[in-house]
């Protein structure tokens, strides 16, 4: 037999076998949370059917209190420990980016140290039991880290977070505004001047400070990524306050990108839907909404933080030179503008 013959034969026992044994969406979804998705080294990149890749609704029913932590959801999130690859597209950077202990931070910080970045991340002290697993991943890639625990809703703590960053790392070119508090309430008479507190000091407040204490330090070719929200567009009835900020964030970055190109900084956001992360098991979604979570996507279901990395990887390097007060979206189909 021809090689050409011995794949053709190949093909069609792979076909044969698919026809005989049609698996249903919820097989291969327990099939691709038994085998996560692992990188070829070797041949062509895997073609992934985007609907299996990851878990789909129905997830068990869980709770967690804030702020949550990675390791105990079920199924665990993807950040991509086991499979984002690095090319050197971020060599010599040095980056701080908020709430990366877990979820689309922890995503991106992962990815910043294997693309050559040092990495400082901030977190809440309660999250020190995620953010060491960061820690070891960011040594493990052979780059610098910096650990940083602290409430940002203190002006006087983002002040000197950003001062550590930049003493630690030797000097900061990308900043990643992601930490952020959201708690669902069914109607605005539940939601507490102190929610709403939490909620701006969060989102808004500690964006402005640290863009602020940071820019000394940016020089051109630096970046600044906001973590928004697909919900700033078509904002639900229990998230008032959270996508109130989320909007605002999207105004910011517009803003501050005209604003800052006369010194070459980009300034860009990133507005996802529906990712699995220790924020919705932690009050983020109505503890009897969670189980169906993502399922209104189009893919039918929510987004890993793998799935972002790319994307905050994009934003940071010099490659998307030409891109600032840009708003990039990952939302599985639903509209993002
Ligand atoms: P996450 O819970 O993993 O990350 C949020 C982080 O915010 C926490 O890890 C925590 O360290 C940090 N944080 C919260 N309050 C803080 C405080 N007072 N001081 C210091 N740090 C604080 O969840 P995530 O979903 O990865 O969230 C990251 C970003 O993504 C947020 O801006 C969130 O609004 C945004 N986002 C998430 C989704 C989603 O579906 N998960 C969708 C759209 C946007
Ligand atoms: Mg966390």
């Amino acid at each position: 037999m021809t090689d050409d013959q011995k794949n053709l034969a190949r093909r069609m026992v792979l076909g044969a076998a698919g026809a005989a044994v049609p698996m249903t969406l919820a097989q291969q979804s327990a099939q691709a949370q038994q085998q996560p998705p692992a990188a070829n080294r070797d041949g062509p990149a895997v073609l992934a059917d985007p609907r299996q890749k990851y878990p789909r609704p129905p997830f068990p029913r869980q709770e967690q209190p804030w702020p949550g932590l990675a390791s105990r959801m079920d199924p665990k999130p993807d950040h991509g420990e086991t499979s984002y690859r690095g090319s050197n597209r971020l060599a010599g950077r040095r980056a701080l980016i908020t709430g990366g202990d877990s979820g689309i931070g922890r995503a991106a910080a992962i990815a910043y140290a294997r693309e050559g970045a040092d990495v400082a991340i901030n977190y809440l002290e309660a999250e020190e039991e995620d953010a060491a697993e960061v820690v070891r991943l960011i040594r493990e890639a052979g780059r610098k880290v910096v650990a940083i625990p602290g409430d940002l809703r203190q002006e006087e703590f983002c002040t000197r977070l950003v001062e550590q960053a930049a003493r630690e790392l030797g000097g900061l070119d990308i900043l990643v505004n992601n930490a952020a508090r959201q708690t669902a309430q069914q109607s605005i008479a539940d939601i507490t001047t102190e929610q709403f507190d939490s909620t701006m000091k969060t989102n808004l407040y500690a964006l402005f400070w640290l863009t602020k204490a940071a820019l000394p330090h940016l020089k051109p070719g630096s970046a600044i990524i906001n973590t928004a929200s697909v919900v700033a567009y078509d904002p639900p009835a229990s998230l008032f306050d959270y996508a109130g900020t989320k909007a605002a964030i999207i105004a910011f970055t517009r803003s501050l990108a005209k604003q800052l190109a006369a010194q070459g900084i980009r300034v860009n956001a990133v507005a996802p839907g529906p990712f699995w992360t220790p924020l919705q098991p932690s009050g983020g979604q109505q503890p009897d909404a969670l189980p169906q979570f993502g399922a209104q996507a189009p893919l039918g279901r929510p987004g890993q933080p793998a799935e972002l990395a790319p994307t905050y990887v994009l934003l940071a390097s010099a490659e998307a030179s030409y891109t600032t007060g840009d708003v990039q979206g990952a939302t599985g189909g639903q509209p993002n503008s």
